[in-house]
């Protein structure tokens, strides 16, 4: 559906879970955030039930998100069963990649159509650091098994900091030198512990890439639902990307909207805006959770302000809640 500036909203992200497995210093706490208790979080016949309504208004597409998404136990029989609504054409996910070697072929046979790894480094020190954990070569093998595997798309996302040795971002850029995998650098966003965390700009980051690279010739190319643009390196299998929400607000042309874990539908990433779906799933008809779909769809901002992060009606949510 449209919504009210005539943006045709077509892409849901699902946050299955607002637990994780690492504590990304830009989206988690150390200590973690207190667990919602399981009577809170969506079971997934509720997932379904909401992703249904969604296809009939216009929804095509569904990106699973966590917190970390595979830590929800048997995350693969919600994907089967969303692949069952006739109108969704693509199911994929985001995950840190720590369980998905041992997950991937479950994955794959309940229908997943592409995979998006987040990976900043490839230091294990640093990856300690920023993560918490020491889990680089569970991520490192898992992305392995899914290139061998060779099945589903792959995408790999980074988010790089200012303090970030040029070096080690070309090394994440290099998986897409040597096999057809997407690299996008996404520029942290002002959004809970993204606040305090050193920002790489777009320019910035091509202009340490590019020793490494050799020029970045951009490219007019959709490679996947969202907001990304693409460059193409000499000799590169994959393309490189960039998601650029702070430099280059794309607000324009959003195509999506955001559910959490506790299933309060979000019109956009900045803004508590949107329409708490629990009562109606407690209550209400299918007609009734249509309707509120489509009220949040209607509430959605026409675009960030990340330029005053205390904007009224911020998001006290972390990213970990939302889901990226
Ligand atoms: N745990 C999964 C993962 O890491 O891919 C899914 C959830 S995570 C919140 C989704 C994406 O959001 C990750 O790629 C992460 O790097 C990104 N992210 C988290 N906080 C961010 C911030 N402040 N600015 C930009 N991206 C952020
Ligand atoms: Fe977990 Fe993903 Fe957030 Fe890292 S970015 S703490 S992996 S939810």
């Amino acid at each position: 559906m449209k919504d009210r500036i005539g943006r045709t909203i077509d892409y849901l992200r699902v946050s299955v879970t607002d637990r994780c497995d690492l504590r990304c210093v830009y989206c988690m706490p150390e200590e973690g955030i207190p667990p919602k208790c399981h009577e809170e979080i969506l079971r997934f016949a509720d997932i379904e039930r909401i992703c249904r309504q969604a296809a009939l208004l216009g929804i095509r597409k569904i990106k699973i998100t966590g917190g970390e998404p595979l830590v929800r136990r048997r995350v693969e029989l919600l994907i089967r069963s969303l692949k069952a609504i006739p109108e969704i054409e693509q199911i994929t996910m985001t995950t840190n990649g720590v369980l998905l070697a041992d997950k991937l072929p479950a994955l794959i046979d309940a229908g997943l159509d592409a995979v998006t790894v987040s990976l900043d480094t490839l230091d294990r020190e640093r990856f300690r650091m920023l993560t918490r954990r020491d889990e680089l070569e569970n991520v490192k093998k898992s992305i392995q098994a899914v290139i061998e595997d060779g099945r589903l798309p792959l995408k790999i996302n980074c988010v790089p900091m200012e303090d970030q040795d040029p070096e080690d971002l070309a090394a994440v850029a290099a998986y897409a030198k040597d096999h057809p995998v997407h690299v996008r650098f996404i520029e942290m966003m002002p959004i809970g512990l993204g606040k305090d965390c050193g920002f790489l700009s777009e320019e910035q980051l091509i202009s340490r890439l590019e020793p490494f690279t050799g020029k970045l010739v951009p490219v007019d190319e959709q490679l996947g639902n969202g907001p990304a643009h693409y460059y193409r390196a000499e000799g590169y299998a994959g393309r490189i990307g960039f998601i650029s929400a702070v430099s280059h607000k794309f607000c324009s042309g959003c195509n999506r909207v955001r559910l959490t874990a506790d299933g309060f539908l979000k019109s956009c990433l900045q803004f508590e805006t949107g329409e708490d779906l629990r009562p109606v799933l407690a209550a209400g008809s299918d007609e009734d959770l249509a309707e509120a779909i489509k009220k949040a769809i209607l509430k959605k901002p026409e675009g960030h302000h990340f330029d005053n992060v205390d904007a009224a009606g911020a998001e006290h949510r972390i990213m970990s809640q939302i889901g990226g």
